[in-house]
């Protein structure tokens, strides 16, 4: 068997000038408008149920064999990652879009009258056998129902959100990045000062630090009437829909109950002395008496270990062959079917993806592969997303195909750990503890951190509602509390730190920062399990495969886990513990500390 090392894209289309592009897409508008057609004039398929089904077959049908645009926006959506500068893509795929939208907007009838269906006959219907298989895509559709206004309102606020939300936030992220202060006698964009925070360096880091902190006093006015129109819209728009707490919009959102990710955020919350540690640990390691904030996330040692491609493919298969038999097959077919575009080149984008169209074409794993051990992980990730598409595509129809939000990150990072460990098991004590440490540091950002920040949101919006107003002193104050509370002693909440929430987009999308946390602690969960009884793997594939058919809840109830109960999440926060032991114990071992 041999290996591709680039995509091959012509499961999809044969190049941009394809005729079957134009043939698609207008077999999709045709399918599109006759679906729209039969449908919106109807209203017996929100009575009964021999009607419903047919026309929920039908649009899964169309969901499965055309989406909205037939696999054309996949496709040159692919095409332009790896060639970026083709100003012809660039022009067809903006056209794309534009059907695309056109197409959207055609459907969008569909589920906005499903959401009316009356409080009786949506019993009736969750309760039928022959819709079993669309049961948890109605019974979200009718959950969120109460949630929603009338169709005029609904437009209004659809009409506000650019000037109330979207026009705020732009400028803000704007003119942050807007500003180019020298450091080290060179003019540095906004990013690039956060990469220098992670420099060996101290004089660099610090300087860095200190241009970043001159930057937000110049701009904290703007960020503090940016923060609190975007709190304004937000506490009026759950008024008007009837949400009771700041998050729980984000909890309907993601098919998740709030009791669910209220044990999340307790358990780990309850676990902040394993982040203080490991911060006390990486400050020993480095001989600081303390890290300054801007210092958390430096890296401790030298990880140069080298792996070629063909290395990493080695490595990966040989863990998965262990795992799961499927898994390898799998993974064999990604690589021999030129499902991976492996290697960076001039005019492909940087970092790495997964991405998925139609339950009827493939998945595409992007990366830039450049030997570092990263890149192994990065790999192992990819494919545990591309894993996960393709168990779901084996069980599950067109409306079921994809993952909740908590738990995109499942396999992805199940997988990452797997490998991770079994490369731990071949290096030296100097790199193992490296290893280690770039791990913890991942993962505390991941978990506590995100926690830290949604716990910053919550108290960000309550004391909003009490208050009507939020000075810049108090969002800092709120900021630091809750940065010093899973950091610790070891790490100096340091002057002019206070005002570094400015940039944090994440908290303008309200509350999804608890997913990080939530993909990683089940994945992590569900290692200790599988640790324990590596038959454990058929439970995780049933769970991988559920794809949207069931809510997390339902999922871990298939597999005896109750997800509202501590105790599970902690299972997950143990394994971390662990890692935190073993790299404390080598320090030790090898008088680092
Ligand atoms: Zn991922």
């Amino acid at each position: 068997m041999s290996i591709k090392t680039t995509w091959d894209l012509s499961p999809l289309f044969k190049s941009e000038h394809d005729p079957k592009i134009e043939k698609n897409l207008k077999a999709t508008e045709q399918a599109i408008l006759k679906f729209s057609h039969i449908w919106k004039k109807r209203s017996d398929y929100l009575t009964n149920v021999s009607v419903l089904k047919k026309a929920l077959d039908e649009y899964e049908r169309l969901m499965r064999n055309f989406g909205l645009t037939g696999g054309v926006e996949n496709y040159f959506w692919l095409r332009l990652k790896i060639d970026s500068a083709n100003s012809v893509l660039k022009a067809k795929s903006a056209k794309i879009s534009d059907f695309e939208n056109k197409m959207r907007n055609e459907l969008n009838f569909f589920e906005l009258n499903l959401a009316t269906v009356s409080k009786q006959n949506q019993k009736l219907f969750l309760k039928d056998k022959t819709l079993l298989p669309y049961k948890h895509f109605l019974e979200k559709i009718f959950k969120t129902a109460k949630f929603n206004l009338s169709e005029k309102e609904e437009k209004i606020i659809a009409m506000k959100q650019s000037p109330a939300h979207i026009y705020w936030t732009r400028l803000t992220s704007e003119l942050l990045s807007k500003e180019e202060p020298v450091v080290e006698g060179k003019k540095r964009t906004f990013s690039e000062l956060f990469s220098l925070l992670e420099n060996k360096n101290k004089k660099t880091r610090d300087e860095a630090a200190k241009e970043l902190n001159t930057i937000f006093k110049k701009l904290e006015d703007i960020g503090e009437a940016e923060i609190n129109a975007i709190l304004q819209n937000k506490k009026i728009n759950d008024e008007l829909r009837g949400y009771k707490r700041p998050d729980e919009s984000r909890h309907c959102v993601d098919d998740i109950e709030s009791k669910t990710v209220d044990a999340l955020l307790d358990a780990v919350m309850s676990h902040f002395n394993i982040s203080k540690r490991f911060y006390a640990l990486k400050a020993k390691l480095l001989k600081l008496k303390k890290l300054e904030y801007h210092e958390r996330n430096l890296s401790y040692g030298e990880i140069d270990k080298a792996y070629s491609f063909s290395d990493t493919v080695k490595i990966i298969s040989d863990i998965l062959k262990t795992v799961d038999e499927e898994f390898y097959q799998v993974f064999q077919k990604f690589l021999t079917e030129g499902n991976i575009d492996a290697f960076p080149k001039k005019g492909k984008k940087d970092g790495a993806f997964c991405a998925y169209d139609l339950l009827s074409t493939p998945s595409y794993i992007m990366l830039n592969h450049t030997g570092r051990i990263h890149d192994v992980l990065t790999l192992a990730h990819e494919f545990g997303h591309g894993l996960n598409n393709e168990l779901i595509k084996k069980k599950q129809n067109a409306l079921n195909f994809g993952t909740p939000m908590s738990t995109a990150e499942t396999a992805s990072t199940f997988l990452e750990s797997i490998v991770l460990s079994q490369l731990l098991l071949n290096v030296d004590d100097e790199l193992r503890l490296a290893l280690l440490m770039q791990k913890l540091n991942d993962d505390v950002s991941t978990i506590f951190r995100q926690v830290a920040c949604y716990k910053f949101e919550q108290e960000l919006h309550e004391e909003f509602r009490k208050k009507g107003f939020l000075k810049k002193e108090d969002i800092g104050k709120i900021f630091q509390k809750h940065m010093k509370s899973y950091m610790g002693n070891a790490v100096i909440q340091s002057p002019g730190a206070e005002n570094w929430w400015m940039y944090w987009s994440h908290i303008r999308y309200f509350f999804y920062v608890y997913s990080y946390a939530s993909g990683l602690l089940i994945s992590k969960s569900l290692e200790h399990s599988y640790r324990k009884n590596p038959e454990y793997i058929k439970k995780i594939k049933e769970f991988l495969s559920t794809g949207l058919a069931l809510s997390p809840e339902e999922i871990f109830k298939k597999l005896s886990i109750n997800s509202a109960q501590k105790s599970f999440w902690e299972n997950g926060l143990q394994e971390i513990d662990k890692e935190l032991k073993e790299a404390e114990r080598l320090a030790k071992k090898l008088k680092k500390i």
